[in-house]
C-alpha cells in the first residue's frame, strides 16, 4: 500500500505561536511503517525551554489564569474535548504515521479517552473541595481554619513514543483543570500529534498556558528537568530514564510524577473460561506491537492446562494481521523504529539461549506494501522461568512469556517477583478467587477477566520501580495541586492564648 505523505515542518509551540528552534535546527521524523520521511521537527535548545518555561512562569504568575472559578474552568475542559472531537481526524493521522499506533486503535480508543478525560475532569472540577473549612479545634484552642488547594505552578510534561497524545493528555488536562501551566517535550520519534494537540488547547487558553518544546531528551528534557522556575516534572517513560529525570529533580526539590516501565503478570486460573481469557491475554500482549507499559507479558498457566492453552494461543496469534497503520484492517503496526526492532530480537535470541522454546514468531516479519517498515512478529516463548532476562526485564515489544505454575500460590509469588508493579490480571469464573488474588497482586491496577482497560475516573501508576504517582481520576487532580493551610485565631485576648504562656512566664502582665 502506498501512502502519500506532506513533509510538513512543525516549529516549536511557544506562547501560543509557532517558532523555529533557536538555531534553525530540525530534526527527521519517520513514518516506522514505511522508513518514508513525514516530518522535520525543530530541534529545541536550551534557549527554547529558557523562553518557553518563561511564557509559562508568565501566564501562572501575571494572569488570571490561576485565578478561574471551576465552573469557567470546567467550561475550557469542555470546549477542549470538542476541539478534539473536531479534529480527531488529523491527530489520528499524525499519530498513525510517526507512532505505528494503528487508526482503528486511534479512533476507536484513543481519542475517545482524550475526550472523555477531559469531559471527565471538567466534571470533577466543580466538585473539587479548592476550600474546606475546618471544625474549630479543641487544640490548640478556638481558631478558623481553611484548607486550601492551589495548583503548582508551571509543570513539565515529558512523554514517551507509545502513546504520545494519550499520555500528553493525562498530564495536561489534571495540569490545566487545577489552574497550572504546562511545557510538554515529546518523544523525539513522536512529536507531531503532541504539537497539534497543542495548538487545538491553545484556541481555548491564553498564550503561554501550553507549550511544546521538541528535541533530545538529554537537552530540552534534562534542561526542564533542572529548571528552578519548573515547579513540577511530570515524566513517562522508561524507568532507567525515570531514574535520572528523579536525581535531577532532586536538586531543586520538584514536586514529581513518575509513570515508569512494567513486566505485567497475566494468571490464568484453572477455573478460567479460556474463549475469554485466550483472546484476552494476547489482546494484553500484542495490542500495539506490545509497546504498552501495561501490557500482560508474562502469561502463568497452570500445569494441566499448558498445553491446550498454548495450542490456542498459537493458533489465534498466528491470525493477527500486521500491516500499515493506516489501513483499517491492520490488526497490528509497526515497532517504532530499527533500534527498537534489533532490541527485541535481540531478548528473543537471549530468550532462546536461556533455554526457552519458541512457539510462535520470533523473527522480524516483511510486510507487503510496507517493505522499509520496522516489523516483527507476534512471538510466543513457553518453558519460560521467572528469573530468565525476557521474564525479567521490559522488552517493549510482541513477545509473550509462558510460564507454567503447580498452585495459586506459586503463581502469585512468581507474579510479584519482579521490579516492577504497573498492571497486572486475573481470569476467573469465580469471584471471590478474584478479589483474594487481586488484593495479593503487587501492582496499580487490577484487571479480571479483562486487560488494557483504564478508566479515566480511575487512577493509573505504578506500585514499585513503576513508578511514584498517579494518573487520571481525581487522584491526578491532587497530583496538579498543593495544599495550604490558613489560620485565624478567634480568641482575642492575648493571655487566653494557649502559646502566649508557652514563651512568657509573667502571663498576667
Ligand atoms: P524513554 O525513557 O527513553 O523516554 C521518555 C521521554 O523522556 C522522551 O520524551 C525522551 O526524549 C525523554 N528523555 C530521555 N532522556 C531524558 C533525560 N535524561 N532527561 C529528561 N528526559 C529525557 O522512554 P521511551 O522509550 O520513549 O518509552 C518507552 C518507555 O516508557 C517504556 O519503558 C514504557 O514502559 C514506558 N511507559 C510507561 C508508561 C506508564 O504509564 N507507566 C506509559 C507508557 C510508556
Amino acid at each position: 500500500m502506498t501512502v502519500e505523505v506532506d513533509v510538513r515542518t512543525f516549529p516549536l509551540f511557544i506562547n501560543g505561536t509557532w517558532e523555529p528552534a533557536s538555531n534553525g535546527e530540525t530534526f527527521d521524523v519517520f513514518n516506522p511503517a514505511t522508513g518514508e520521511l513525514v516530518a522535520r521537527v525543530a530541534k529545541g535548545t536550551e534557549e527554547d525551554v529558557n523562553k518557553a518555561v518563561e511564557a509559562a512562569r508568565n501566564a501562572f504568575d501575571s494572569t488570571d489564569w490561576k485565578n478561574m472559578k471551576p465552573k469557567d474552568r470546567s467550561k475550557v475542559l469542555y470546549a477542549i474535548s470538542y476541539q478534539i472531537a473536531a479534529h480527531a481526524e488529523e491527530l489520528a493521522y499524525l499519530e498513525a504515521i510517526s507512532s505505528g499506533g494503528t487508526v482503528r486503535r486511534l479512533g476507536g480508543n484513543d481519542i475517545l479517552q482524550m475526550v472523555d478525560l477531559f469531559q471527565t475532569l471538567a466534571k470533577f472540577v466543580e466538585e473539587y473541595p479548592f476550600s474546606e473549612t475546618l471544625p474549630s479545634p479543641p487544640f490548640p484552642g478556638p481558631a478558623h481554619n481553611f484548607i486550601w488547594r492551589e495548583p503548582i505552578g508551571v509543570c513539565a510534561a515529558i512523554t514517551p513514543w507509545n502513546l504520545p497524545m494519550v499520555i500528553a493528555t493525562w498530564k495536561i488536562a489534571p495540569a490545566l483543570a487545577m489552574g497550572n501551566t504546562v511545557v510538554v517535550k515529546p518523544a523525539s520519534y513522536t512529536p507531531l500529534s503532541t504539537l497539534k494537540l497543542a495548538e487545538i488547547i491553545s484556541q481555548v487558553v491564553p498564550p503561554g498556558v501550553i507549550n511544546v518544546v521538541t528535541g533530545p531528551g538529554a537537552e530540552v528534557g534534562e534542561t526542564l528537568v533542572k529548571h528552578p522556575k519548573v515547579d513540577k516534572v511530570a515524566f513517562t517513560g522508561s524507568t532507567d530514564v525515570g531514574r535520572r529525570v528523579m536525581k535531577l529533580a532532586a536538586e531543586t526539590i520538584k514536586n514529581t510524577t513518575l509513570e515508569l516501565g512494567g513486566k505485567s503478570p497475566n494468571i490464568i486460573l484453572e477455573d478460567a473460561d479460556l474463549s475469554l481469557a485466550i483472546p484476552g491475554s494476547l489482546f494484553g500482549v500484542f495490542l500495539h506491537s506490545g509497546q504498552l507499559c501495561e501490557s500482560g507479558t508474562r502469561l502463568f498457566v497452570p500445569d494441566h492446562l499448558h498445553d491446550a492453552v498454548v495450542e490456542q494461543l498459537v493458533k489465534l496469534a498466528g491470525k493477527i494481521k500486521l500491516g500499515n497503520p493506516l489501513d483499517p484492517a491492520t490488526d497490528v503496526g509497526p515497532v517504532i523504529s530499527k533500534k527498537q526492532k534489533e532490541t527485541i530480537l535481540s531478548y528473543i535470541e537471549a530468550g532462546k539461549a536461556e533455554g526457552a522454546t519458541l512457539v510462535c514468531g520470533g523473527k522480524e516479519a516483511v510486510v507487503a506494501g510496507c517493505e522499509n517498515g520496522q516489523f516483527v512478529e507476534p512471538t510466543i516463548f513457553i518453558n519460560v522461568t521467572n528469573d530468565m532476562k525476557i521474564a525479567r526485564e521490559e522488552i517493549f515489544g510482541p513477545v509473550l512469556s509462558v510460564i507454567r505454575y503447580k498452585d495459586v500460590d506459586e503463581a502469585i509469588r512468581l507474579a510479584n517477583d519482579t521490579i516492577y508493579g504497573l498492571a497486572a490480571g486475573v481470569w476467573t469464573r469465580d469471584v471471590n478467587k478474584a478479589y483474594d488474588v487481586s488484593r495479593k497482586l503487587q501492582a496499580g491496577v487490577v484487571w479480571i477477566n479483562d486487560w488494557h482497560m483504564l478508566r479515566n475516573d480511575a487512577p493509573f501508576g505504578g506500585y514499585k520501580q513503576s513508578g511514584i504517582g498517579r494518573e487520571m481520576g481525581k487522584h491526578s487532580l491532587d497530583a496538579y495541586t498543593q495544599v495550604k493551610h490558613v489560620h485565624t485565631s478567634m480568641v482575642p485576648e492575648i493571655h487566653k492564648r494557649n502559646w502566649y504562656g508557652l514563651l512568657f512566664s509573667n502571663t498576667n502582665e
